[in-house]
């Protein structure tokens, strides 16, 4: 545990004041972005886990501080017992409880289920943003897309998006569309929606890889695994074929597995996407014209605050 550094994530909801100067002010035309946090996720980690606080303290620096975007704060939603049990059973509930590690990568950090349960709010809280006509996005951890309906594994707890994404169903919200475009298989989303009516989930990623599965689709998971050391051009054809099934399926709303850990420089993944690329994502997003939401999954390189930065701004991109 560290408490070293002081926690500087806005508690209260605030939006960034307006830039100083016409360049500046010029810049901030775009409706705001509404980005979920809350300081208490900065509050657990293992020296040398590559999950660490600093992913999304130094993000949240640099989103309050940019003049690109308009960001305006807010803080996660309560999750009912009822949102949790939609997608867990009432097993894993429990065992997030004890003080017992789940995996080497998966730590029982003290009070890890109220900080996933916080990250489960912040995907529930951009969903409502999405739904309100905003653009949101979820600066929180932990992630949560390898949470299996019965189990916590590679650094995820709770499954936020598979919630989140079985919220909107229950709100009727339209067909529902999750696309994860973390470098790594999102097994738990793709288990806990399988055959679900209503949804699809969609994923591009590296396989073989951890953790092992997305190979093939199945069902209503449709998958599009990159092989390892693969060149940029085939990470963006791999992205750009799981951007036409998204299209296909014609969503109501898209909910979005943000992991920026296919970036050249991540020292987790082995992908060689650039900045930009992830811009392009943001715009690929925003086209289809329907409700979007984005919660940060993986991402482990010091340019995560970049890439969120690049994602947003093509998410908002006029
Ligand atoms: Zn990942």
């Amino acid at each position: 545990m560290s408490h070293s550094h002081p926690p500087r994530i806005p508690s209260v909801p605030a939006v960034n004041p307006p830039a100083a100067g016409s360049v500046g002010a010029a810049s901030v035309a775009a409706p705001p972005v509404t980005i979920v946090t809350d300081e208490r996720c900065l509050a657990y980690h293992d020296a040398g886990h590559p999950e660490h606080p600093a992913r999304v303290r130094r993000t949240a620096e640099r989103l309050r501080e940019t003049r690109v975007l308009s960001v305006a704060w807010v803080e996660p939603l309560p999750v009912t017992r009822e949102q949790l049990l939609r997608a867990h059973s009432p097993a894993l509930l429990e065992r997030l409880l004890l003080p017992r590690d789940f995996d080497n990568d998966t730590p029982a950090h003290p009070e890890i289920r109220a900080h996933a349960e916080r990250s489960v709010g912040g995907a529930l809280r951009a969903l409502q943003a999405a739904l309100a006509g905003e653009t949101a996005f979820s600066l929180l951890r932990p992630p949560g897309h390898h949470a299996t309906r019965d189990r916590a594994m590679g650094f995820c707890y709770l499954n936020s998006i598979a919630i989140a994404a079985l919220e909107a169903l229950a709100l009727k919200a339209g067909p529902v569309a999750v696309f994860d475009f973390d470098t790594h298989h999102g097994n738990g989303t793709e288990e806990i929606l399988l055959d679900r009516p209503g949804c699809a989930f969609f994923s591009v990623h590296q396989f073989p890889s951890y953790p092992e599965t997305g190979a093939a689709s199945r069902g209503n998971a449709f998958n599009y695994p990159v092989r390892p050391r693969a060149t940029r051009g085939a990470y963006r054809d791999a992205l750009a074929a799981g951007l036409d099934g998204l299209r296909r399926f014609r969503p109501g709303i898209v909910a979005v597995s943000a992991g920026f850990d296919a970036f050249c420089g991540d020292p987790v993944g082995q992908g060689k996407l650039e900045v930009e690329d992830y811009r392009w994502l943001g715009i690929a997003f925003r086209e289809l014209g329907v409700p979007v939401f984005s919660i940060l999954e993986g991402g482990y390189s010091r340019e995560l605050p970049e890439l969120v930065l690049a994602y947003l701004a093509g998410l908002t991109a006029r």
